[in-house]
């Protein structure tokens, strides 16, 4: 098994690694650490769950060694969640080389982060609007920048950010090292490669597997009248401190918030609605288990890393597959078990059909028979199927 120090971390980043409990590289970062400490550019295909926030942030730490005067790493991210989970791990590691991170990102004042970046930053974590207000006011310098990283590259594309991470790319350096990150590579990734990357490494990482493996999947069919008194019914039933369960609209996810309180259970929600202040204020109180079951909406929830969440409940399927991925990736996080139950109408069984397609294999044992039969119903207790 590759230990850390094999691929070249120093004493005092191993002696972090092992405090917060890292014993071994995982695959992502077993491939890229290496190449990215003999200054390769890289376009890595990773998903969240695998580990690769670490495979970038400690090599790009253990490049820079020590505090300068300048701005020496940027990594761009689509979303504040994003934006503060790998911030995280930047200081968690970073801080035994005494290296300062300010991260960046909208929703919020600009003072505070104003502030910080004048003070001095040797890595920025931003996402590219506020990052861009702040070249433009000439709060930031980039002029010295040697390392970018673009995580979550399809992300940044889907969400329409490519004209501002352009722009801010533009001013950057050409002499620099840059790592692109996404977990999946299509055409569209593969052209922004080509336009930033210098003849890049490419690295796959086969998470697919080992991510759904740590999570056991159920498919529970309900009919759509009985969702809240069940969901209400299971939590109760779950021994569990901390749930995480999605809906499809910011409506519902307060809807739903309140039918559980209604039932005694304590619960809070965030969404595009609720403010950042208020946002980090219930994260906060989630993460130190101050109540137990947060309702929240597709965007409000990526990147979330908590690793006690043991149950993520979808009280609605989403749309795409792809974020049912997302969804079931903010359970059975750092290594542990982890339980994610949908509740599935009639309605919504082509929903799991695609899903089935995209992890590449079957979720309810009852998809393939029930093509051919009428539809049934079952009542508000819901049927279980244990995958
Ligand atoms: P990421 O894919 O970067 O979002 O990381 C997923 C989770 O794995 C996070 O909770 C990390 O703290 C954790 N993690 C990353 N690398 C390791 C490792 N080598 N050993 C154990 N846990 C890890």
């Amino acid at each position: 098994m590759t230990k850390f120090i094999e691929l070249g971390m120093s004493k005092p980043v191993a002696h972090a690694l092992k405090n917060v409990g890292y014993t071994e590289p995982t695959e992502i970062q077993a491939m890229t650490i290496p190449l990215i400490m003999a200054g390769h550019d890289i376009m890595a295909s990773a998903e969240t769950g695998s580990g690769k926030t670490a495979a970038f942030a400690l090599p790009i730490i253990e490049c820079l060694h020590e505090p300068d005067e300048k701005t020496r790493a940027l990594v761009l991210v689509p979303t504040r969640e994003l934006a503060l989970q790998v911030a995280e791990q930047f200081e968690r590691f970073g801080s035994c080389r005494r290296l300062r991170t300010v991260t960046v990102y909208g929703g919020t004042g600009y003072q505070q982060q104003g502030r910080a970046l004048k003070s001095g930053a040797d890595i920025i974590v931003a996402t590219p609007g506020r990052l861009l207000d702040f070249m433009e006011q000439g709060t930031v310098d980039l002029r010295a920048v040697e390392m970018l990283v673009l995580d979550e590259a399809d992300r940044l594309l889907d969400m329409g950010f490519m004209p501002q991470v352009h722009r801010i790319v533009e001013k950057l350096p050409r002499e620099r090292q840059t790592m692109m990150f996404s977990a999946t590579i299509d055409v569209r990734v593969e052209a922004i490669a080509r336009r930033y990357l210098i003849e890049p490494d490419t690295v796959r990482a086969n998470t697919r597997q080992i991510e759904p493996a740590a999570i056991n999947q159920q498919i529970i069919h309900v009919d759509e009248f009985g969702k809240d008194m069940l969901l209400a019914k299971l939590i109760k039933e779950l021994d569990t401190s901390s749930v995480l369960v999605f809906t499809r609209t910011k409506r519902k996810a307060s809807w739903v918030k309140r039918k559980l309180r209604d039932s005694n259970v304590l619960a809070e929600e965030i969404h595009g609605d609720i403010t950042q202040v208020q946002r980090e204020r219930v994260l906060k109180a989630y993460r130190e288990g101050k109540f137990s079951v947060l309702v929240a909406t597709d965007v409000a929830a990526r990147g979330l890393d908590i690793p006690t969440i043991s149950h993520v409940i979808n009280y609605d399927l989403p749309d795409s597959p792809e974020d049912y991925v997302h969804r079931i990736g903010r359970t059975g996080r750092a290594g542990r078990a982890g339980v994610a139950m949908s509740f599935v109408s009639v309605e919504q069984r082509h929903l799991v059909r695609d899903i089935e397609r995209v992890i590449g294999r079957q979720l309810d044992p009852d998809s393939a028979a029930r093509k051919k039969l009428p539809p049934r119903r079952f009542s508000a207790r819901g049927r279980r199927r244990i995958v």
